[in-house]
């Protein structure tokens, strides 16, 4: 209980300071005793204590009080704390106003002054109020909370940071009793959500991802401006090679736009990693190779992105999109890709508001009950469609193709069948969306009939195949048509090195046009697009760096 506090408010020093000692003395190691010489002050410090996410057991008032008298404030403390019992501290001449207060504020108990002896006045009556509010508990917060609008798309990202991250959350809705509260413990409205309020009780409005990191214990800044190794990109290669280079002695630090894990952090259930017979969601891989990487040194930033890569004699320099810069002796690419955008009226306004790309994990148990709709026919959309089954009353898969077989893998294929939530809806696209304030209605379009119709849906989850994004490397190495990075020996053509390779050897296996710059993962051209394949060749890149540096 020593999260919870017992407060008294009384204009008169010595009262209060009497008050506080007769309750410090019963109460003491069981409740913190808050002390306040005025309504405001009291209001200021309950404030305090519901944003730092305390509990606070029993108000004591004094009823004369300047400016703000004791009913007033109980009237006010209720706004922030309703189920705190209530006793309002009352001279013999006001026993009429504090009846009064009975019915305005719900008190619980007016006390007489003075209430001496302490064991026969006050703590007969403190005792079977606490005995009362320990009755209906409420749990005292330490996590961070977010309060937002159910529909929005900067709440969703401020949600899915959080959860992609791995950071415990209370979420909210501005119009729900506790989350009005908040927002007023914040001295903030509807307006200024998101509104997150960190274990330490400091409410931040409208963060950036970079602002929230930085709260929630994620570093953002490196700690030197040289390293042996920078990787790129925090998904299973740059995780694999952050965990091999900093375990083989490398100064690494892995850079992350978003949060690590990368697209095996969305995915509900892996089941083909090595050594996982019962599967792993991506959450958990994700956290154990965070924690393996930060264990043997290396340094893991979030939320910067690299925008430009330059060589500047033997060093490799990286730029980030605030302007700054980091260099090392080597650089693994480990950007992978993402997900393609699904082209149709309506999708692009209503995405965050009903429309995700990628599983969303954390709009899945807001799914219960309702049918939701998944576009795409591989295995992430596969993985998917069996996760939400476990939440909605429906789930339907839309893809173009006459069936599953020629993009999912059979595990996924079979179980789908077995699901009876899971329907599969063939040579199907989706044309169009609509909703106000979030996505109410889709279109679908049968692709040999060309007919149409309309389906009810608050919930649409694309999964439409990938692709890398690499423009900041234009100029920089050589990437395909496609915008993959090309590595090794398909950097030869016609017995020729590429363009402004000065070395007397060929490029390495993994190493791209300039010399000392791998690359891992889906973001290779010709790469298996794996988990299994991403972390080997990350693993991989780092072997032929130590090859790399020794002939430096
Ligand atoms: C939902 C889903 C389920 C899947 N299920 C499976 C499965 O069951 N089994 C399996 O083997 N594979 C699965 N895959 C595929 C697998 O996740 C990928 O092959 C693997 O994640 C690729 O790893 P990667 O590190 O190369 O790239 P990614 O995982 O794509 O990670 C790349 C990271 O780089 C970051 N990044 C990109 N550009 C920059 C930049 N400029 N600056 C800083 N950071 C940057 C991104 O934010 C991202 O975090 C699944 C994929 C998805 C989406």
């Amino acid at each position: 209980m020593v999260n919870s506090a017992i407060l008294t408010v009384d204009d008169d020093p010595a009262v209060s300071r009497s008050v506080a000692r007769d309750i410090r003395r019963r109460y003491g190691d069981r409740y913190r005793v808050v002390r306040a010489d005025s309504g405001e002050s009291a209001l200021d410090a309950l404030r305090e204590i519901k944003l730092r996410g305390e509990q606070v057991a029993v108000l004591l008032a004094d009823y004369r009080m300047p400016h703000m008298n004791g009913i007033q404030f109980l009237e006010h403390a209720m706004d922030l704390f309703p189920r705190a019992r209530r006793v309002l501290l009352t001279a013999y001449a006001d026993t009429s106003a504090a009846i009064d207060a009975i019915n305005v504020v719900d008190l619980d108990h007016y006390l007489l002054k003075p209430w001496d002896p302490p064991e026969e006045k006050l703590y007969p009556v403190l005792d079977s109020l606490l005995e009362a509010w320990l009755a209906t508990p409420e749990a005292a917060s330490t996590e961070t909370r977010v309060i937002g609008h159910r529909w929005s798309q900067p709440s969703f990202k401020v949600r899915d940071f959080l959860a992609r991250n791995l950071v415990p959350y209370r979420w909210h809705l501005c119009d729900d009793p506790e989350g009005r509260r908040l927002l007023a413990a914040a001295g903030a409205t509807e307006d200024d959500v998101p509104v997150v309020i960190t274990p330490e009780g400091k409410a931040l409005l409208k963060p950036s991802t970079a602002e929230l990191a930085g709260h929630v214990g994620l570093a953002t800044t490196p700690a030197s401006d040289f390293y042996d190794l920078v990787v790129v990109g925090g998904g299973p290669a740059g995780l694999g090679a952050a965990v091999y280079g900093a375990s083989e002695g490398l100064r690494t630090v892995l850079i992350e736009q978003r949060a690590t894990g990368g697209q095996a952090g969305q995915s509900s259930r892996i089941e083909n990693y090595l050594g996982f017979p019962d599967g792993v969601s991506g959450a958990q891989l994700t956290d154990r190779a965070r924690r393996q990487a930060l264990k043997f040194g290396a340094e893991l930033l979030s939320t910067r992105e690299v925008t430009g890569l330059e060589a500047a004699g033997p060093t490799r320099v990286l730029h980030f999109h605030d302007g700054t810069k980091i260099a090392a002796h080597t650089v693994v690419l480990a950007t992978g890709v993402s997900y393609r955008l699904l082209e149709a009226p309506g999708l692009s306004e209503l995405a965050g508001r009903g429309v995700f790309y990628g599983s969303a994990a954390t709009e899945a148990p807001s799914c219960t009950d309702s049918d939701v709709y998944i576009v795409g026919g591989a295995n992430s959309a596969g993985q998917a469609a069996l996760y939400f089954a476990r939440y909605a009353s429906r789930v339907h898969m839309i893809i173009r193709a006459p069936d599953l077989t020629a993009s999912m893998s059979s595990y996924l294929i079979d179980q789908i069948a077995q699901n009876d939530k899971v329907v599969v809806h063939p040579c199907t696209e989706v044309i169009a969306a609509e909703g106000d304030e979030h996505l109410e209605r889709l279109t679908l379009r049968d692709l040999p009939t060309g007919v149409t119709r309309t389906v009810e849906t608050s919930w649409l989850f694309i999964f439409i195949g990938a692709e890398p994004r690499t423009d900041w490397l234009d100029g920089a190495v050589t990437r395909d048509g496609r915008g993959y990075i090309v590595t090794g020996p398909a950097l030869i053509s016609d017995g020729e090195r590429p363009h402004g390779w000065t070395l007397p050897r060929d490029p390495y296996h993994l190493e791209c046009s300039m010399p000392g710059v791998f690359a891992a993962g889906d973001v290779r051209a010709e790469s298996v697009k794996r988990v299994a394949s991403a972390v080997g060749e990350g693993a991989m890149a780092v072997s032929v760096i130590h090859r790399y540096l020794e002939a430096q």
